[in-house]
């Protein structure tokens, strides 16, 4: 990416700083569970390609956190491939890019997924959670439920950024990959 191409020794940072909320969530349950189902590995993995992170870099994440259920050669028949394939480097050798928000938000994450968007698929009760772990204020925090009831995600989402960096985000969000741009842009000037 034009900002940061990530590098493993920032992602837990930069995860923290920069990404949004779909993707926090995945990252902080692919680190507590040390494993993710297909629909996860996809939508993050996706993410960490968009943002730069390399292939080996992606190999050696994956890989430090999925080697502590299951043995690395498990890891290597079971799951470098995929990972490799969505670098383009197996099967048709597609580049696939990563989800768009108007993509996570109609998936339908099943029992022990975690992916999608959480304002869309979170209780009410996890997303605010979720919200006052990024910062938000109870008035900011209100603002973004009232868009969430809605169901105007993408806005929930902006006004989460907004109140995050403490700017306005005219476009609106409607990628994960900008809005962790955006946020770089911001971090960064
Ligand atoms: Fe992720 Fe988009 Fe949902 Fe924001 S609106 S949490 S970027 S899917």
């Amino acid at each position: 990416s034009e900002y940061a191409d990530i590098s493993l020794k920032d992602i837990d940072q930069v995860s923290k700083s920069s990404f949004p909320l779909c993707m926090r969530h995945l990252f902080e349950k692919l680190r507590e569970d040390h494993h993710l189902k297909h629909g996860g590995r996809m939508q993050l993995g996706l993410f960490l390609k968009g943002v730069g992170l390399k292939l080996d870099d992606a190999l050696a994440f994956w890989r430090e956190e999925f080697t502590k259920k299951v043995g690395s050669e498990r890891f290597d028949k079971e799951y470098a491939y995929a990972i490799r394939h969505n670098y383009g480097k197996e099967g048709k050798r597609t580049d696939y890019t990563p989800y768009a928000c108007s993509k996570i938000i109609t998936s339908a994450p099943g029992a022990g997924d975690h992916h999608g968007c959480p304002y869309r698929h979170f209780s009410e009760d996890n997303l605010k959670a979720a919200l006052s772990r990024m910062g938000l204020s109870s008035r900011g925090m209100e603002d973004v439920m009232d868009k969430v009831r809605n169901r105007h995600y993408q806005l929930a989402c902006t006004l989460t950024f907004e109140a995050v960096y403490g700017t306005s985000c005219d476009t609106g969000i409607n990628h994960p990959n900008q809005y962790f741009e955006e946020s770089q842009k911001i971090l960064k000037s």
